[in-house]
């Protein structure tokens, strides 16, 4: 077993207004060897080799694995935290137990473009998804947040070139609960800060941001 304990500490954002808490869980065995392993299972959105680390995104959250050390950079209590990392500790302890089985991977799984999803989409902003527009309805599919059947006005051809599209992706596998953003305004600015990331990201302007500032102590080093 590699993960046995794990110490949590929180950290509230810089941003006074921020609601949300980030979770740093210091662990007790060194995963980075099992890094790739992992990348196979879970899927990653990003993979550094050296030093190692493995992002994810679930649950519309950033998640960075270390050797030492699980990231997340948006929970809203203790209760949600815990959720997470023992989700993360069967997981990886499952993965470590078969990793004689497992091809490890180095690369990371594409993600649809989201302009490529927002031209079969209607356009017209119709809202009835329970979002302003298409192209937020857009970026929430390109994370799996939100799936083809949440648009109620796309007609069966278009359906059907998007369904193609997305099989490529293996977004079912990679589905997540999404945040109720008519009860909570949290979400939207969530929503606004994935929008900007995402556009930035595909349209290769910078960097992905990291998810984490990243202690030295989590290297293992
Ligand atoms: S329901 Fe479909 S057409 Fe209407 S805003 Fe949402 S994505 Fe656009």
């Amino acid at each position: 077993m590699l993960i046995q304990q794990y110490q949590k500490e929180f950290v509230r954002p810089p941003n006074p207004s921020a609601q949300h808490l980030r979770c740093y869980a210091h662990i007790d065995g060194d995963i980075g060897e099992t890094l790739p392993h992992l990348n196979a299972v879970l899927g990653g959105h990003q993979f550094f080799p050296d030093p190692p680390s493995l992002t994810l995104k679930r649950h519309a959250k950033i998640i960075t694995l270390y050797p030492r050390m699980i990231a997340i950079n948006i929970v809203k209590d203790e209760d949600e935290a815990e959720e997470i990392l023992e989700w993360l500790r069967q997981i990886i302890n499952d993965t470590w137990e078969r990793r004689e089985d497992i091809e490890p991977k180095f690369d990371v799984l594409p993600k649809p473009r989201i302009l490529d999803i927002l031209r079969s989409l209607p356009k017209n902003n119709c809202g009835e998804c329970g979002f302003p527009t298409c192209m937020v309805f857009a970026t929430q599919m390109s994370e799996g947040i939100k799936s083809l059947s949440d648009c109620f006005t796309i007609d069966e051809p278009n359906k059907k070139i998007l369904m193609e599209y997305l099989r490529k992706f293996n977004l079912l596998k990679r589905q997540v609960r999404t945040y109720q953003f008519d009860r909570f305004p949290r979400g939207w600015a969530l929503l606004v800060l994935s929008l900007s990331i995402h556009l930035a990201f595909d349209l290769e302007l910078g960097a992905y941001p990291k998810a984490a500032p990243l202690p030295a102590a989590a290297l293992g080093r």
